[in-house]
């Protein structure tokens, strides 16, 4: 595997590749990997010839007061799991390499991204939309892999793939959880003891409501969601950001008959985790 920082060594690389008949694959990350990650870079090598991994912490996507500056970072050991798992070239871009000091244009999708994280981190999914443009740009892949860990994030991408008539195939992976089914994330390092300890009550709570929800046949949610935010917020000790039932467009719904995902963003102390439970993972389509 090969480590580059530049988009000229990508584009050599990866046009390598292709005269050697490959086709390719792009995992975009933010490094720190865990088995999540791992997950979708042998995914994304299961589906093509030649993976192309990108860890860049995007600091377009984190807003005034987030976590871009303490967001863990350790190339090395990121390096060392990527060829683990099968990537065949790491792109570990400097900010100052990927824009120009004047850069002035950005992908702004308008509606998969209006709600849940959207309105809670404004010009978050402006900055994801952007910087995605922008490596499948880059690397011109053919398959690009994303987590339904970040559902909302996958469901955006899709959306400006489809509408911007990018080439590009959108793949979404499993979420990897711990053992205790906390889903994984390099954020959860923030965690102290105490809060890792209390966190798996998050999905555990959500888990139980997707099941509640498809027993509750056409009727309203709105009950059964309040429950579970208070029943969340006592077990961990954390407050909840939103807890919101979507369908497949991200857009909130009232009805169970219309739920297709619960989709939830909690801070525990300072981390804010987010998880995300399919209520028909049989008409799952994102
Ligand atoms: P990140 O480095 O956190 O920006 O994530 C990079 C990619 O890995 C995104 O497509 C995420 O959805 C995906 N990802 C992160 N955590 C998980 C997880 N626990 N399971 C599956 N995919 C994940």
């Amino acid at each position: 595997m090969l480590t580059v920082e530049t988009k000229k060594q990508v584009r050599e690389a990866v046009t390598a590749a292709r005269s050697r008949g490959l086709s390719i694959g792009l995992v975009p990350t933010m490094g720190y990997f865990h088995e999540g990650h791992l997950s979708l870079i042998r995914l994304s090598r299961s589906m093509s010839g030649y993976t192309v991994v990108s860890l860049f912490v995007n600091p377009a996507q984190f807003g005034p007061g987030e976590d871009f500056e303490r967001y863990p970072r350790d190339l090395q050991r990121d390096a060392a799991l990527a060829v683990s798992a099968g990537a065949d070239l790491l792109f570990a871009p400097e900010p100052s390499e990927m824009y120009a000091p004047d850069a002035s244009t950005y992908v702004i999708e308008e509606a998969v991204s209006a709600g849940l994280c959207g309105a809670s981190r404004p010009g978050h999914f402006r900055g994801v939309a952007t910087v995605v443009a922008k490596l499948f740009g880059i690397v011109e892949p053919d398959v690009a892999v994303f987590g339904r860990k970040d559902l909302q994030q996958l469901a955006v991408i899709q959306r400006m793939a489809r509408d911007l008539d990018m080439r590009v195939r959108i793949v979404g992976a499993p979420i990897v959880r711990e053992p205790d089914g906390l889903a994984m994330s390099s954020r959860n390092v923030y965690l102290t003891a105490e809060e890792r300890a209390r966190a798996p009550h998050f999905q555990r709570v959500l888990s139980g409501l997707a099941e509640q929800v498809r027993q509750a046949g056409p009727g309203r949610l709105a009950d059964i969601l309040d429950a579970a935010r208070r029943r969340i917020e006592t077990a961990t000790g954390g407050r909840i950001d939103y807890l919101t039932a979507v369908d497949r467009d991200m857009a909130a719904v009232s009805q169970a008959g219309e739920c297709m995902y619960i989709a939830a963003a909690l801070f525990l102390g300072r981390t804010r985790l987010i998880d995300n439970v399919a209520v028909r993972p049989e008409e799952e389509n994102v």
